[in-house]
């Protein structure tokens, strides 16, 4: 209990010496964001940076915003709207595929819970939760590499998948500070906290971190 206590109130120094430099980065799925919006969006940024898929996202709801806009392009329209963001040709397919089932089984409005969300083909825990956060606004946690690698580097957790880090960071990190984490984690990993070598020679969180298996660093 005594442990916990220590942990939240370490992640809460955490996160307020983060939010500092909040607005240094953009992400590419925004806060408030509508929540088809935000789930293609999501989808469109797995393994592509954030400024690729900001730009893809911008054409394809040009054209097409809703899930009956989206289900009725072609495929090699979404393609061509997309292109470059990485593995375009199957999220193509994905995003066409997803807008198909949110018209026709859930009248077009993305469920807000998570069971509802990771039945759809498509759409995994870590995606589910940041429509859940980022566009419904709820208290959960969306743990992808960067929040689950940073996590265990700070010794805030100790776990061996994200969904184990979702848990355990559920159990610190206060109600209003969960939505916030996943935004300020995914924008220290990709500019300081890296995978291979972080920079913690201008971390501004060094005095937190215990640098748990971090065997090199800059
Ligand atoms: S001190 Fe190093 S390992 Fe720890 S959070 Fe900062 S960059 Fe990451």
């Amino acid at each position: 209990m005594k442990v916990k206590k220590e942990l939240r109130k370490k992640v809460i120094k955490i996160i307020k010496e983060l939010a500092k430099d909040k607005d240094k980065h953009k992400i590419a799925v925004q806060p408030k964001a509508e929540p088809f919006k935000a789930l293609v969006s999501c989808i469109l940024s797995l393994r592509t940076k954030d400024e690729v898929t900001i730009e893809a996202s911008k054409r394809l709801f040009k054209i097409a915003s809703t899930p009956n806009d989206i289900m009725k392009l072609s495929i090699k329209r979404i393609e061509e709207l997309i292109y470059p963001v990485g593995f375009y040709k199957r999220k193509a397919r994905t995003i066409k595929n997803i807008a198909k089932i949110i018209h026709q089984k859930y009248n077009d409005k993305v469920p807000n819970n998570i069971n509802e969300l990771i039945k759809i083909k498509g759409i995994g825990r870590k995606t589910a939760n940041i429509v859940l956060s980022y566009a419904y606004g709820k208290a959960v946690i969306a743990v992808d590499t960067h929040v689950h690698r940073i996590s265990n580097r700070l010794g805030l957790v100790k776990t061996k998948t994200p969904e184990q880090t979702e848990q355990a960071l559920m159990e610190i990190v206060p109600k209003k500070y969960r939505v916030l984490i996943n935004e300020l984690f995914v924008k220290h990993g990709k500019s300081i906290c890296r995978p291979i070598s972080p920079k913690c020679s201008i971390c501004p969180i060094s005095k937190y971190c215990k640098k748990v298996n971090v065997k090199k660093h800059r």
